[in-house]
């Protein structure tokens, strides 16, 4: 990082053009790190959200119309603009999201590299030669883009949440307007910025920011919207899908998880604690996919437990922007007081805080890693998603009971599992109910990939060939010459 860059007040972008609100109506971006107001976020009226429509239907109109390869290289036009501009971005990011600012860049830089390859994929969406009963018939299946696109994405990853629904968007033709996190609004029109620069035509891509219930409801029952994606809470997201669904209108759902961790008898724990702990705590334990339902052999509770208290209390708190920063505060203020209530429910229901369970310093959302011994099958650890530092560790006696546990809730995003085992890769791979399952190593959510859950986390992928699926509607022609 060269110099920190004024945190910039953000407007709305339609039409390529970056503007304030029709009313000027803002709301107020906090530094998580200080609790200071850091800026200002153009808060969209109807008026605003009507033309941003308009918009994008002008830009759907151009966008599918031009060749996959043009698609593509502006596209990797904005790629290389973000890598350019990685340290800017995220130092805008750690200030108003609060993540260490390695973490920032890494996301960044991870960005520009998810939309290469969506570009690059965008250049293989085939459709198919079918053969005809009729012999003089040409049957054909062809792959369309779905429309213009309806995307909210959360506070979380600013960019890298944006990145996985605008490269699958604008790979398959479609356009895309994009209602950000409020919380963290700069660093999204940075990367919209960099697509703006790179010569995308305009209308096709749109960032508004306002009331998410208030826009929400108000794009996705419009006749021009074609498709909703939607990151998020569970909740939030059966309420969006309710709707969409009235409206007939295409759905993904990439919504909250409760990631199982199933660590064997024979497990190596000195992998499963290094692998564990350094997931557990990145971004301040905020992360769809974090690791959070450790269950772990009896004969290895012990040894893993001591190795987990003794990384969380070795991570350095403070101001991501800081040197030596390991883990920054927590989004939001609402964040600590969800851990407090999360660590008081475990205490009361006779669990072990074995280290952490407390807020840290007067200022900013800091919260101590904490790590919770056994607590009950019916705590809110072990049943809510807690989107904060906080690891609960249960035992088991058999794999079945492991698994049995793991998929107890109706969540089903991701899991993880230690063991030496080919028997035991083979019973967790088959029987663990998630959209993803890492075995012995870190997740490595790569573009190319699968990104999704099933049951209350969600429906459809952000990752691989798939993901372009999601913004395709599939086209029969059959043509007889005459
Ligand atoms: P929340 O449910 O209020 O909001 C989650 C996200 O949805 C936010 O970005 C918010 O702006 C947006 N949102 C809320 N209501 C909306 C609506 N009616 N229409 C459109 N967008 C709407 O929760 P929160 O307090 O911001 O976050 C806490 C919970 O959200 C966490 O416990 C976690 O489960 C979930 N979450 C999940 C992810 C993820 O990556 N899956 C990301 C962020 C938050």
């Amino acid at each position: 990082m060269t110099s920190i860059p004024k945190y910039p007040n953000t407007q709305l972008l339609i039409n390529n053009q970056w503007r304030d609100a029709a009313g000027g109506k803002t709301l107020d971006v906090f530094n998580p790190a200080t609790g200071e107001v850091i800026g200002k976020v153009a808060r969209a009226s109807t008026a605003d959200l009507d033309e941003a429509l308009e918009a994008a239907q002008k830009g759907f109109d151009i966008w599918r119309k031009m060749a996959a390869h043009d698609r593509a290289a502006i596209m990797r036009g904005a790629a290389a603009l973000i890598r350019e501009r990685a340290d800017h971005i995220a130092c805008l990011l750690t200030m108003e999201q609060g993540k260490p600012f390695m973490e920032a860049r890494l996301e960044t830089l991870g960005g520009a590299a998810q939309i290469e390859w969506f570009a690059d994929e965008g250049l293989r969406v085939y459709g198919r030669i079918i053969p005809a009963r009729n012999v003089s018939a040409l049957q054909m299946a062809l792959k369309e883009p779905v429309g213009p696109v309806a995307a909210f994405t959360p506070w979380n990853f600013p960019i890298n949440q944006v990145v996985r629904k605008i490269g699958a968007a604008l790979a398959t033709g479609c356009s895309f307007l994009c209602k950000a996190a409020e919380e963290t609004p700069a660093a999204p029109a940075a990367l919209m910025q960099a697509f703006v620069d790179a010569g995308i035509p305009a209308g096709v891509i749109g960032l508004v920011y306002g009331s998410p219930a208030e826009i929400s409801s108000y794009l996705i029952p419009n006749p021009i919207i074609r498709k909703v994606t939607f990151t998020g809470s569970t909740a939030v997201g059966k309420q969006l899908a309710a709707m969409a669904g009235s409206h007939m209108k295409r759905v993904s759902m990439e919504l909250g998880g409760h990631a199982p961790v199933i660590v064997a008898e024979d497990a190596d724990i000195e992998l499963a604690v290094k692998i564990t702990a350094g997931a557990k705590f990145r971004n301040a334990g905020q992360v769809c996919i974090s690791p959070t339902r450790f269950l772990v052999h009896e004969s290895q509770v012990d040894a893993f437990s001591k190795a987990m208290v003794a990384h969380a209390e070795s991570l350095k708190l403070g101001d991501g922007l800081a040197e030596g920063t390991a883990m920054g505060p927590l989004a939001n203020p609402r964040r600590v007081t969800a851990m407090l209530d999360v660590v008081e429910d475990a205490r009361k229901g006779g669990a072990k805080i074995l280290t952490g369970g407390e807020r840290v310093g007067e200022a900013g959302n800091f919260f101590a890693p904490t790590i919770i011994l056994e607590p009950a099958l019916d705590s809110s650890i072990f049943n809510n998603e807690p989107f904060g530092p906080v690891a609960g560790i249960r035992s088991f006696k058999t794999l079945d009971d492991a698994i049995a546990e793991a998929n107890r809730l109706s969540f089903g995003l991701s899991a993880y599992a230690f063991t030496r085992s080919f028997q035991n890769v083979q019973q967790i791979m088959h029987d663990v109910e998630a959209g993803m399952i890492w075995i012995n190593q870190p997740a490595s959510p790569s573009a190319e990939l699968p990104f999704g859950g099933i049951k209350d986390s969600g429906y459809g992928t952000e990752g691989g060939p798939e993901a372009l699926e999601a913004y395709l509607n599939t086209k029969a022609v059959s043509v007889v010459g005459v």
